[in-house]
């Protein structure tokens, strides 16, 4: 027999696109998925038992944070414009070793609901470093999920990239705002370039990405010097984009143009690159996108919590955009719950004048959880289907468990009522990383002892930090609203002048 062969049998399996699961056995070979038989062939392999189990392919988290598993629950009424107000201190004055915690607590948490794979835009001030990046990587190595990990960087503050806000702040705010600023381009750029020309997981497990965090917060130099690096190393590139209201009126104010246009003349759009949360672009924007193979990562969770508006995802579907789904990270979203995403993902897409049959599915938003995010993650040939030639990556949930009982519709339960809780088993590449509920290789009660210390420890080390961004918020609140506001009044079709294309 061979050693590297095993066939997964007695599971009921849903195949990529259909809606009904059915009985089959699953071949593996090495890390990936062989073949798909009958059930009950026989087979020259390592039997894997899966009886009562539901098999599904692994979800793919295509937006998260990994340093906010550290940060669950840190603001409430809390616009995006709050929130980053609030970075410095909700992310501040971390080792390499809170990076790693904070990290494996995301990944544990999408791993117990089912998630095999996440795109992790990972904060890490004041500059990325090697050890850095590679104690983020560590930890979805030791968790066993696949993940791109893209240091999530900027050259200019969060007070810089709005147009206005500093000066309205009174004198003394001003001051304190600009003491934050960020390092240099070279300083936060070199040690990425350093870790890429020597990273030592496998692409297809880790991969390093580059996340120059939101358009407005860099300058066109910076985007230009990422988008190159990104070409230099073929690294994935991802950016929020048009996220909220602020963002589009600033992009108005600072480019004449909207920011996909923008980000169009700087050459950033391309198969590599990918938007996160794309709430407010326009048709002419998704034309832009879909022209250039980029991608976009839906996160109606997150944008529900920051008040940023709705993505109308089924306009960009239809304009040939090619969508996947994500949590966002758990300081704005707050949890790392795929199911919730998809149902979020569906339900959403009902708010807009549109009949039924143009709404987004079960199956279409599962499929948008699997196959579109594997997409942004630069990954549609190897992982999001069950199918011959692709990473055996699978979900396995119990058939026993309320949620699933009775099996009516495997993709309409999974997606209107399925929350996790029925997961049982997780297996990437091949080998269980979640194993009747465990966690093989993790030791719990130690990372739930180290979470805590560094929560009691950070928070001390970042009360200063708190402080002066409680002092900024009341200006940063009232500016940014009456700015987000403007966005309502423009037309839906701002022009595209500024572009080349246009
Ligand atoms: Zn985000």
């Amino acid at each position: 027999m061979a050693t590297d062969r095993s066939v997964i049998t007695g599971g009921t399996v849903l195949l990529s696109g259909e809606a009904v699961a059915r009985p089959a056995d699953l071949i593996l070979e090495g890390d990936s998925i062989a073949a798909i038989v009958p059930p009950g062939t026989a087979i020259d392999a390592q039997p894997i038992d899966a009886a009562n189990r539901l098999i599904i392919p692994g979800l793919i988290n295509a937006h998260t944070h990994g340093h906010g598993g550290l940060g669950k629950g840190v603001g409430d009424r809390w616009s995006l414009e709050l929130l980053l107000n609030a970075g410095p201190w909700v992310n501040g004055n971390r080792t390499a070793a809170d990076r790693y915690l904070s990290t494996l607590l995301s990944a544990v948490e999408m791993l117990r609901k089912g998630c095999t794979a996440c795109y992790d835009l990972s904060a890490m001030l004041p500059v990325p470093t090697v050890d850095s990046l590679h104690s983020v990587a560590q930890a979805y190595s030791d968790v066993g999920i696949r993940a791109v990990v893209a240091p999530m960087i900027a050259d200019r503050s969060f007070y810089q990239a709005i147009p206005g806000l500093l000066d309205a702040f009174p004198p003394e705010l001003r001051a304190l705002a600009e003491t934050m600023r960020t390092a240099s381009a070279e300083a936060i750029l070199a040690p990425i370039g350093d870790a890429a020309a020597a990273w030592p997981w496998p692409r297809d497990r880790i991969r390093l990405g580059i996340a120059p965090t939101i358009p407005l917060h860099c300058s066109d130099d910076f985007m230009i010097a990422c988008r190159d690096m990104a070409a230099r190393f073929d690294m994935p590139l991802q950016t929020h984009l048009a996220e909220s209201p602020v963002q589009r009126t600033a992009a108005q104010r600072r480019y004449g143009s909207t920011l996909t246009a923008h980000l169009q003349q700087l050459g950033m759009l391309g198969p590599g690159f990918s938007g996160a949360h794309a709430i407010w672009i326009d048709d002419a924007e998704i034309d832009l996108l879909a022209r250039h193979g980029g991608t976009l990562a839906h996160n109606p969770g997150s944008n529900l919590r920051l008040g940023n508006g709705i993505a109308d995802m089924r306009r960009a579907i239809g304009g040939g955009v090619t969508v996947g789904v994500g949590t966002d990270g758990s300081s704005s979203a707050d949890n790392q719950n795929m199911f919730e995403a998809m149902r979020l993902a569906a339900f959403v897409s009902r708010v807009f004048d549109r009949a039924p049959a143009d709404w987004i599915g079960a199956a279409e938003a599962l499929r948008m959880a699997t196959e579109g995010s594997a997409a942004v993650l630069g990954m549609a040939d190897r992982i999001g289907r069950i199918a011959p030639g692709y990473k055996a990556d699978l979900t396995f949930l119990d058939l026993d468990h309320v949620n699933l009982v009775p099996l009516n519709n495997a993709a309409q339960q999974l997606v209107n009522a399925e929350d996790g809780t029925a997961v049982r088993d997780v297996m990437v590449g091949g080998r269980f990383v979640l194993r009747d509920g465990a966690l093989p290789g993790l030791d719990w009660p130690r990372i739930v002892g180290r979470a805590r210390e560094a929560a009691a420890r950070l928070t001390t080390a970042n009360a200063a930090a708190r402080e002066a961004a409680e002092r900024l918020a009341p200006v940063v609140d009232h500016f940014c609203l009456g700015l987000g506001r403007c966005a309502y009044d423009l037309p839906r079709k701002l022009s595209v002048e500024a572009g080349p294309d246009a």
